[in-house]
């Protein structure tokens, strides 16, 4: 069951070859602990392992890479809505697409985002203007040092901007199971964002006629003629985090840049990363088989399958850059390894 000196470069989608010492696709309960036991009696670290999109390997793993396969959801009725219950190994699109086939709102603005369901409380995934706390109930997480099961409320997982619990204080303690979410009855569209409402105006769609399967695949057709498919052009998605900054620092960069993109957050501003960047000149950016996406400069791609030390050379070099240029720090979204 237990691989050694195993290749991951299928699986992470900036395709960066780096090996693992040990790796292991867990499909049940009983594999998990089995591996963790392995790792334990060995102090290895782990390398909990969904679908790869938001990791940067910058070299080999010294511990054990864990696969988390387990399979299987359902949709419960409820009077207020539906519940979904779904294990870690699940793909998160094709939940959402389930979901919204079925008639059910709540995910549609997260569609196509890379990745499975297991990884999605990490971040608090999020897009257009949703993200998974909205809709989320509970999740059941195997504890890594004891294999015991653990249950983990909304409220206790922390959620925040990309940001939780498993980020925070339970950072490398937890291996998410399975997740639940419940999907309201009465559903409204969320289309706030821009490029939402330009989609519907162009398409002469008025807000109130909208089913959450439309809103998907509104959100699906503005993605795809942005941002780039990892399948084809290796990426982890967007490289930094939309920096957050007080009050005087925003209205300083307003100054200096009037067409600065900026949305208040509570009494700070949240900068658009992507804007920054692409001001600074990096967009379509190409150095040696790394570069900037040339339609999303938040986007870092790896279409020469290079390693993550060249990856992670250019996203200082621009971040240094944007410290120069605009005295704003950005920092990196995927979590890097080891
Ligand atoms: P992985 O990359 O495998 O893992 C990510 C982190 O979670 C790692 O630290 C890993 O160790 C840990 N992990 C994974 N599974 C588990 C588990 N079961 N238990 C404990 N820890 C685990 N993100 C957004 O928020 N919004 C977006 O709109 C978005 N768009 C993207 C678009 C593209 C093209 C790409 C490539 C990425 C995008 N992302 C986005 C980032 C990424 O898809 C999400 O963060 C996703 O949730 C990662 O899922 P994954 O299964 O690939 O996780
Ligand atoms: P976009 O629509 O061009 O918007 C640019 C930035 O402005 C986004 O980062 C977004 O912040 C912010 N923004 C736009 N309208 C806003 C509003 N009404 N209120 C608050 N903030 C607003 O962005 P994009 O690159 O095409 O991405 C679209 C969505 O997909 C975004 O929500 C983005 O986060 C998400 N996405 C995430 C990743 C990832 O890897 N994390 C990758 C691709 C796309 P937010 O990012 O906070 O939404």
């Amino acid at each position: 069951m237990i691989q050694s000196d195993v290749d991951l470069q299928p699986f992470n989608t900036m395709t960066i070859a780096a090996r693992a010492k040990y790796f292991c696709a867990a499909t049940s309960h009983d594999e998990m602990r089995e591996a963790l036991a392995f790792a334990r009696k060995q102090q290895l670290p782990i390398l909990p392992l969904g679908g790869g999109s938001n990791i940067v390997l910058t070299g080999d793993f010294p511990g054990l890479a864990l696969h988390i396969g387990l399979l299987g959801h359902e949709f419960e009725p409820l009077d207020d809505g539906v519940r979904l219950r779904a294990s870690a190994g699940e793909n998160w699109h094709q939940l959402v697409m389930h979901s919204v086939a079925l008639g059910y709102g709540g995910l549609e603005n997260l569609a196509l985002i890379p990745g499975n369901i297991g990884a999605a409380p990490i971040q608090n995934i999020g897009a257009y203007g949703v993200e998974l706390k909205d809709t989320f109930e509970q999740l059941t997480a195997m504890e890594i040092a004891t294999g015991n099961l653990v249950t983990f409320t909304a409220e206790a997982c922390q959620f925040g901007y990309r940001d939780s619990l498993f980020k925070g204080d339970a950072k490398d303690r937890f291996l998410i199971c399975e997740v639940v979410l419940k999907l309201p009855a009465r559903w409204q569209p969320q289309v706030s964002y821009p490029a939402l409402q330009q989609y519907f105006a162009e398409h002469q769609q008025g807000e109130q006629d909208l089913t959450p399967e439309q809103v998907a695949g509104a959100v699906i057709a503005i993605r795809n003629s942005k941002l780039p498919n990892p399948v084809e052009i290796p990426n982890a998605g967007s490289f930094f985090k939309n920096p957050v900054v007080g009050a005087s620092q925003y209205a300083e960069l307003k100054q200096k840049h009037p067409d600065l993109v900026a949305f208040a957050a509570g009494n700070d501003w949240k900068l658009a990363a992507g804007w920054l960047i692409d001001q600074a000149g990096w967009r379509g950016f190409a150095r040696d088989g790394v570069g900037v996406h040339d339609r999303q400069a938040l986007v870092l791609v790896n279409p020469g399958h290079r390693c993550g030390s060249q990856v992670v050379d250019l996203a200082q070099d621009i971040a240094r850059d944007i410290q120069q240029k605009f005295g704003v720090v950005l920092e990196p979204e995927p979590r890097f390894y080891p």
